[in-house]
């Protein structure tokens, strides 16, 4: 919807019975291990022309990524005899079908392949032990109703002796089938199922404590899902901090969907009762693993205050073909990162060192993106639809979804000046509380405009709010906002010592970063990634896609070139490299002699750690 609809609550869980009108929806997930799901619908239906959609607009993909093109199988049927159907001329994702008179219900067969989509990222959705299943992939309904209207009573078969997780509240369960109540569309695409050979459900809170807090986790093996005493106690936190930081809870319960493979898709994807999010397999068992995946839990878990109850009015839209406007992302997306790594740092999951690291990385990436001198934060984000999906090549020119990592930058600086306006009384953790608390209860929607943050700010220390947010997301510049960082007594330095997620980082996906010293990033194998405009390796005519053969006469490893670089630092012979550019060779030599670059937080003595005091956990 794009009207402004400020504070109109749209009660979007009905809780309704199952009617006539109910569809109902067998999905046969027995076939999860070779990525394809089985559906079957009965509609119900009356004679003529209908239509049927496929949703295409995916709620926390905020773009068109329903995917229609891994939709097959489909065959529709009336009393056991076959009804043809006819795809829209225009939109692919709209049926067309002719019924016969007296007809009441409508059969749909169709298959999801899953291979390519794990809930809007690349990759598959399943593997030989676990599977994730999005509703959006098996359902169509009739054209032109609000989501809200349309009910849907969903059951799945599970493949042999699989346990399964999800918000839905289950009717039945027999064997390997499990029947769930019936839903809303709109809370039905809301609420994934995750399911494996190797599951684990983890009470966060003790028994009695309401709403329910539950982490259902599905691993490629018995032994990944050993969750340590010290992991539990700070997911238990993370709870805790969420109730002090929010004030209240816009869900009946809520479950944690945590898959821990390497073999399917990584995503976190956003729900009001649920979070499905997928992390390395071993990210329980290897603490720095854990420290990598750290911040995907709380991140989604914010989501469910800032993005799911408070929603730009441009994302809250009333079914899944109107399309979507991203304006405001930066909120939905920046203010939860900013959020989600805080709360990671105040439950535990990290430690103050390990978030300063995370966000030393985060303002360097962003302060060497070139791109920034074209392209505005607000442009990243209206781009969602073409951006999410790219490669590597020329991103930093190019821009990516900048306005996470930016949106993050932005609301440190906003809660570093709430807390110098008002001499420490007042924070971004007092906004939260007015914007995104409110009355507890069942799952709602409150859409906003960027009038109603600026007034929410302002409620909270006045303060010329529209303009520096004007200037931040809608002007180009040629530096990251850093003044976060600055106010908050620390300041943004490059060494020769690793930045502590970088390195974690390199070794589980398999690259070479030197962003900030030579300029570009390669996989394991030299394959360059990605060339940043303007830096040494941009002036030698280095460039995405090439391939790296040999530095100084020897050939290619991360470390060859590590050594390299102190080698000649200091110095004045270039580093000679030999790349290979679609089957041509050519040496390229780079003139840098400033040694290894890597990005940490100093202290900047004298002045007041504000960013210590962000950090402090709200709950003892
Ligand atoms: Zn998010």
């Amino acid at each position: 919807m794009r009207l402004a609809m400020r504070w109109l609550y749209l009660v979007i869980s009905s809780g309704s019975l199952l009617t006539a009108q109910t569809i109902r929806l067998h999905v046969d997930l027995t076939d999860a291990p070779r990525n394809i799901y089985h559906a079957h619908l009965q509609i119900p239906v009356h004679a003529g022309d209908q239509a049927f959609v496929f949703p295409k607009w995916i709620p926390g993909n905020h773009r068109p990524s329903g995917p229609i093109g891994a939709l097959t199988g489909v065959r529709m049927e009336v009393g056991g005899q076959p009804v043809p159907w006819r795809r829209d001329d225009v939109d692919i994702y709209e049926f067309h079908v002719t019924l016969p008179a007296g007809v009441s219900t409508l059969d749909v067969s169709l298959d999801a392949i899953t291979s390519q989509d794990s809930a809007g990222a690349s990759g598959p959705a399943a593997s030989s032990n676990l599977l994730d299943l999005n509703w959006n992939a098996v359902v169509l309904y009739p054209a032109g109703t609000r989501s809200d209207d349309v009910t849907f009573a969903p059951s799945v078969t599970l493949p042999a002796g699989w346990k399964s997780g999800t918000a839905l509240e289950v009717a039945r369960t027999s064997g390997d089938e499990v029947e769930f109540s019936p839903v809303s569309l709109t809370t039905l695409v809301d609420s994934p199922l995750i399911a494996g050979a190797h599951f684990r459900k983890v009470e966060l809170l003790k028994q009695g404590e309401k709403p329910t807090h539950v982490m259902d986790l599905v691993a490629e093996s018995e032994a990944d899902l050993a969750m340590t005493p010290k992991d539990l106690a700070a997911y238990q936190k993370l709870v805790a901090e969420t109730g002090a930081l929010f004030g209240a809870r816009h869900y009946r319960h809520y479950d944690f969907l945590l898959t821990l493979s390497d073999q399917v898709g990584g995503h976190g994807l956003e729900h009001h009762e649920s979070n499905d999010s997928v992390a390395g397999e071993r990210s329980l068992v290897d603490p720095e693993l854990g420290m990598l995946y750290g911040a995907l839990v709380p991140h989604e878990f914010v989501h469910s205050w800032n993005g799911k109850y408070r929603r730009p009015s441009g994302l809250a839209t009333p079914n899944y073909q109107e399309p979507m406007v991203g304006d405001l992302l930066w909120v939905y997306e920046g203010l939860t990162e900013y959020l989600g790594d805080l709360l990671a740092e105040r439950s535990g999951l990290w430690t103050d060192e390990q978030y300063r690291e995370a966000l030393a990385g985060t303002a360097a990436a962003l302060d060497h993106r070139s791109g920034r001198t074209w392209r505005p934060l607000v442009d990243t984000a209206r781009s969602v639809q073409t951006l999410r999906m790219m490669g590597p090549q020329w991103q930093s020119w190019r821009r990516s979804l900048d306005y996470y990592p930016e949106g993050e930058l932005i609301w440190l600086e906003v809660d570093s000046i709430l807390r110098e306006q008002t001499h420490g009384q007042k924070s971004l953790n007092d906004f939260c509380r007015l914007f995104h608390g409110g009355e507890s209860g069942p799952p709602k929607v409150a859409p906003y405009n960027l009038d109603d943050v600026v007034r929410a700010l302002n409620d909270v220390a006045p303060y010329n709010w529209a303009k520096l947010l004007h200037e931040r997301v809608d002007a180009t510049s040629t530096h990251a906002p850093l003044g976060g960082i600055e106010r908050g007594g620390w300041k943004l330095v490059y060494n020769d010592q690793p930045n502590l997620f970088t390195q974690v980082a390199e070794k589980q996906f398999k690259f070479a970063d030197f962003s900030y010293s030579l300029g570009f990033g390669a996989a394991e194998d030299g394959k360059v990634d990605d060339v940043i405009v303007g830096s040494p390796a941009y002036q030698a005519g280095l460039g995405p896609g090439m391939q790296l053969v040999a530095v100084n006469g020897r050939k290619w490893t991360p470390e060859i070139l590590h050594a390299a670089i102190k080698t000649a630092q200091g110095g004045n012979r270039p580093i000679e490299l030999l790349v290979e550019n679609a089957q041509f060779f050519k040496t390229i030599s780079v003139a840098y002699y400033e040694g290894g670059k890597n990005p940490h937080l100093e202290r900047v003595t004298g002045q007041p750690d504000i960013l210590g005091d962000i950090l402090k956990p709200l709950t003892p």
